[in-house]
């Protein structure tokens, strides 16, 4: 488990990024919240952030899938919010970052350098098991990096892919346990085998 680090305070502040990555129903969310939770208990002023376009539990705040929650302000870019931050803060929170763009980590950068503790999550893999936009980029440049792992629906293993149960091939299908299924890697390959097998056999048969 993540323990905060003890850091000397130097002056002028510097901060960190922390990175939590992961399958979808990896616990990503929860852990953030868990993180969240204990820096205001430690009393530091938390500010959280998510992606505008993730409206699939509610609009302004963030949820776990076992519906844990935390208030949020949802922004369209990551310059939103650079200008959202009022200078007070001490801990910046971003849940779903594989939904930003790739200026997420100068943003992000950015803020450390300037004396904040950034804590980030977002999924490491698409669908089709390949990076995802922005995390290998954040991985790179952060501190502390957790992967957390998901429960295969199938065999019970391990699970670090996100399967698409549907048949669509764009990269960001925002869903929920109806459009996807945390695998492993085995239950992953034979499921993408059997798409594809799907796939050529509509081919022939029109
Ligand atoms: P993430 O943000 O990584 O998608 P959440 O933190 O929102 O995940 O939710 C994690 C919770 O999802 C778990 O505590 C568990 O209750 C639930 N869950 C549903 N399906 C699975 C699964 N296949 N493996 C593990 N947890 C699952
Ligand atoms: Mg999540």
């Amino acid at each position: 488990m993540f323990i905060e680090p003890k850091t000397i305070i130097h002056e002028p502040k510097v901060g960190w990024i922390e990175l939590i990555c992961g399958s979808m129903f990896s616990g990503k969310t929860e852990e953030l919240i868990r993180r969240v939770r204990r820096a205001v208990i430690a009393q530091r002023k938390v500010k959280i952030f998510k992606p505008k376009i993730d409206i699939r539990y509610h609009k302004i705040k963030v949820v776990s899938h076992n519906k844990n929650e935390i208030q949020s302000v949802p922004v369209a870019n990551p310059l939103e919010i650079l200008k959202l931050i009022e200078g007070e803060e001490d801990v910046i929170a971003i849940d779903e970052a594989q939904f930003f763009e790739n200026s997420l980590v100068d943003v992000v950068t950015e803020l450390a350098n300037d004396g904040y503790r950034v804590i980030l999550s977002g999924l490491d893999m698409d669908f089709e098991g390949k990076p995802f936009g922005v995390i290998p980029g954040l991985m790179g440049i952060a501190e502390y990096v957790t992967k957390l792992h998901a429960v295969c629906k199938r065999c019970g293993n391990i699970a670090s892919f996100s399967y698409r149960l549907t048949e669509s091939n764009k990269q960001v299908l925002l869903g929920e346990q109806e459009e996807y299924e945390a695998r492993c890697r085995r239950c992953f390959i034979i499921g993408m085998e059997e798409k594809r097998n799907k796939l050529t056999s509509q081919k022939i048969t029109f």
